[in-house]
């Protein structure tokens, strides 16, 4: 299982002196318990050793006490034999003879009695001894009378004979009933008799008992090996415990001693096991405190590495950090100016995006282009260039909310995001007022004073787009929208100048001098009467004669005109060059149809369009029943209120108005009818497959009839066969427009279509 430790707890382990207060507290606290177990053990054993030698004493104690009560008593024995030779005088000493003789009989204790008087003379004795003489030489060393003191018994020196026989001759004083001193009677005390009662006795291989004279002399000593009469060799060297005891009433003391050793065997044996026990426990806890101490050193080394390898990770981590929030700030940041660059615009203008979409907030994108940088660049150089645009990052935050995101994605690029939008108003407020801080002179720019201006392309989240992409690419094109207008300038995105092709593009940058060049002309495409064939008027249709590419049809660059605005140039274009023709027409002296021209919606928001119309028509001195106008349902319902009064008044000025491509949008005949309509154009897309389409058919001739209904002439648009002509005229169309009769023609052809007519009329 692998250890999971935090590298906190892995640095206080680290430290070194906590790696040694470990060992440190480890071997303190083995010795600390081997000294304590130690001490316990041996005051144990001095507490045992004590109690052992105690023991001993008090044993030995007793025994002495015993053994010298014994000896009294055996004493007694010979007293009572000198009590009773005490009226011996009186009695004659062969009576007092027969009384011992007889007294003695059967004593093992006593082998032999005899009386002597003070003056050392024997009187009487049970048996015969060889050694009397010493006995008398040592009473009369006494010199003893009657007064002298009594003593309670006289010992007297041991012949080498009496040593032999074990035989210590006792001396009791034989008093006279008036308590006088008489005689002595000498009583052969046998010590073999002892030897049988001591050996009985435990007192251990080195222990004796012993007999000793209060002088100091020893008698006897039983031991292990024995009974010794007077020893005297040398003492042994062995420690022993002496214990001395008082034959009470007699001038002698049992001593019994024991070796040490002796006493102390079991104690010993006891010793001997807990001493070894403790060697063994001693052994283990050193044992252990070593195994452990290896343990630390070990874990010391596992620590070390794991610390070593975690420095080493979190310095890995803190330089890959510091090398991200450095690349971080290198990719967020444009160097130059400190703006945002591209990459970061793009993140936070995402994040920004999606709380928008969350608080239902539109945000703006503004792509923000300086007008003349690159000849700023060129002219005075890159220096100059570089502080310019300096100038313009340092405006544009000076300008712009904290919250607002500000990017340069490059050159003279820059892209703004205005957040929380409320209205386009709002933006064309800050739009505007960018443009005015932006074109203020730039001073000092080295010595330089530059004055540029911005041209800004603005587009709004969600409704230009929803992804960052679409929105730049459309605020992209609304730049180069703002830019044809003219320095200085912010345009809106519009749908229309979506997906512009380099063409498209390159046709929208030229629109503005194809009308001064005159490469605009006017087709012209006869309508004509149905039931009669006769023209009854013209469609003019523009053409764009480009020098590189040729003819260029309207489906190609009216759209492109319309959503760069050039549009309402051009339509003042066409409403001059129809009443041109219509002038030179008449000059020429033709009969004239009714020219009918085609206007856009954004014309219709012109309230001054009518007056246009009719100042150009009287500047060209051609009657307004000569002009149509045609418009579709699109460009009405664009702004049906301005749209609907300018028709009012185009017709008051007696303008007749077609509606265009009618069916292809959503206005139905019952709101038309609100409109001053003169003519409906059913869109060619109905007519085209009339023949085969039992739907198309059905939507012809019902918008035929209806509009027949409300008083409205019918032209049916695109006729292209023989029997699409006759199923619209079965259904009763008006009028028709298309291939079949003539395609659209230059404005000689349809001169000459005039001359024909004249010619007719004539
Ligand atoms: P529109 O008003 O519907 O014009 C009729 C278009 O149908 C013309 O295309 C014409 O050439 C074409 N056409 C006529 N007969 C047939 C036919 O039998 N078959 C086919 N396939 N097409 C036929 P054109 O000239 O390319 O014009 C296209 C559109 O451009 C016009 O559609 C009109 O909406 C617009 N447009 C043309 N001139 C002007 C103009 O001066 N001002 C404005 N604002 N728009 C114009
Ligand atoms: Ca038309
Ligand atoms: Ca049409």
């Amino acid at each position: 299982m692998p250890i999971s430790i935090s590298p906190f707890s892995i640095r206080s382990i680290r430290s070194r002196s906590t790696w040694r207060w470990l060992r440190v507290a480890l071997l303190g606290t083995s010795f600390i318990v081997l000294v304590l177990i130690w001490g316990f053990t041996l005051h144990g054993v001095q507490r045992q050793k004590q109690l052992s030698l105690l023991n001993a004493r008090a044993a030995q104690n007793n025994l002495s006490t015993v053994v010298a009560e014994n000896l009294r008593q055996l004493l007694q024995d010979g007293q009572a034999y000198a009590s009773n030779a005490a009226d011996w005088q009186t009695r004659g000493i062969a009576q007092t003879g027969l009384n011992l003789g007889a007294q003695r009989r059967g004593d093992v204790v006593y082998n032999r009695l005899a009386l002597f008087d003070l003056q050392g003379n024997m009187l009487y004795a049970t048996s015969p001894s060889n050694d009397k003489q010493s006995i008398t030489r040592f009473i009369r060393q006494q010199s003893l009378d009657e007064k002298a003191t009594k003593p309670a018994l006289l010992i007297a020196p041991q012949s080498p004979l009496y040593s032999q026989s074990w035989q210590v001759p006792l001396l009791f004083p034989v008093l006279t009933p008036q308590g006088r001193l008489s005689a002595l009677l000498e009583a052969d005390f046998d010590l073999g008799y002892l030897r049988h009662l001591y050996q009985s006795l435990d007192i251990g291989e080195s222990g004796d008992i012993r007999i000793v004279t209060d002088a100091g002399l020893e008698l006897a000593r039983a031991s292990y090996s024995g009974l010794q009469i007077a020893y005297s060799g040398p003492e042994s060297s062995i420690p022993m415990i002496s214990i001395s005891h008082p034959v009470p009433d007699y001038p002698l003391s049992i001593s019994v001693n024991q070796g040490m050793d002796d006493v102390l065997t079991g104690f010993n044996v006891g010793k001997h096991e807990q001493i070894s026990s403790m060697l063994l426990l001693s052994a283990m806890i050193i044992g252990i405190t070593l195994w452990a101490s290896h343990l630390l050193y070990q874990l010391r080394a596992y620590f070390d590495d794991l610390l070593d390898s975690e420095t080493e990770k979190q310095r890995l981590i803190e330089q890959l950090e510091g090398e991200k929030k450095r690349a971080y700030e290198l990719a967020a940041h444009d160097h130059l100016t400190g703006l945002l660059n591209r990459r970061m615009f793009t993140e936070m203008a995402a994040s920004h995006m999606a709380g928008a979409r969350r608080n239902r907030h539109s945000n703006a994108i503004l792509f923000i282009d300086l007008d003349r940088f690159k000849s700023v660049n060129d002219t005075l150089g890159h220096n100059v260039g570089d502080r310019l645009l300096q100038g313009v990052a340092h405006r544009l935050r000076d300008t712009l909310r904290e919250s607002d995101v500000i990017a340069r994605f490059g050159g003279d690029e820059f892209v703004l995001m205005l957040t929380t939008i409320e209205n386009e108003a709002d933006i064309e407020v800050i739009a505007g007022k960018l443009v005015q801080v932006l074109s203020q002179p730039y001073t000092n720019l080295d010595g330089h004073t530059v004055q540029t201006s911005p041209s800004i392309g603005i587009a709004i989240y969600p409704r230009d787009g929803s992804s960052i992409e679409t929105l730049l690419l459309n605020a992209d094109a609304a730049m180069y929208r703002a830019k044809n207008n003219g320095p200085g300038n912010y345009a809106f995105f519009d749908a229309s100048i979506k997906n512009n092709s380099p063409l498209e593009f390159e046709l929208e940058q030229r629109l503005p001098s194809a009308i001064s060049d005159h490469e605009l002309i006017l087709h012209y495409q006869p309508k004509v009467e149905l039931q009669s064939f006769r023209i009854t008027g013209f469609e003019a249709l523009i053409r764009w004669q480009h020098p590189q590419h040729g003819m260029i049809f309207p489906n190609t660059f009216i759209p492109i005109a319309e959503a760069s605005g050039h549009i309402v140039n051009i339509c003042n274009w066409v409403i001059e060059a129809a009443c041109r023709q219509l002038n030179q027409w008449q000059a020429a002296g033709l009969t004239l149809l009714p020219v009918a021209i085609n206007l856009s919606g954004k014309q219709l928001h012109d309230r001054k369009l009518a007056d246009n119309i009719v100042n150009t028509l009287a500047r060209y001195n051609v009657p307004a029943e000569l002009l149509e106008i045609e418009v579709t349902e699109s460009s009405l319902v664009e702004n049906i209120e301005i749209a609907g009064a300018i028709l009012d008044e185009l017709v008051n000025a007696g303008i007749k108005i077609s509606l265009d491509d009618f069916g292809t949008g959503f206005s139905s005949l019952g709101y038309i009818r609100t409109l001053p309509i003169n003519t409906i154009k059913i869109d060619r897309a109905f007519i085209r497959d009339i023949t085969n389409s039992h739907d198309d058919a059905v939507i012809a001739t019902s918008t035929i009839t209806l509009a027949h209904n409300l008083g409205m002439n019918v032209v049916a648009e695109g006729i292209e066969t023989r029997d699409q002509l006759i199923h619209l005229k079965t259904a009763g169309c008006d009028e028709g427009q298309g291939y079949l009769f003539s395609r659209p023609v230059s404005a000689d052809a349809a001169c000459l279509l005039l001359q024909d007519l004249t010619r007719a009329m004539a």
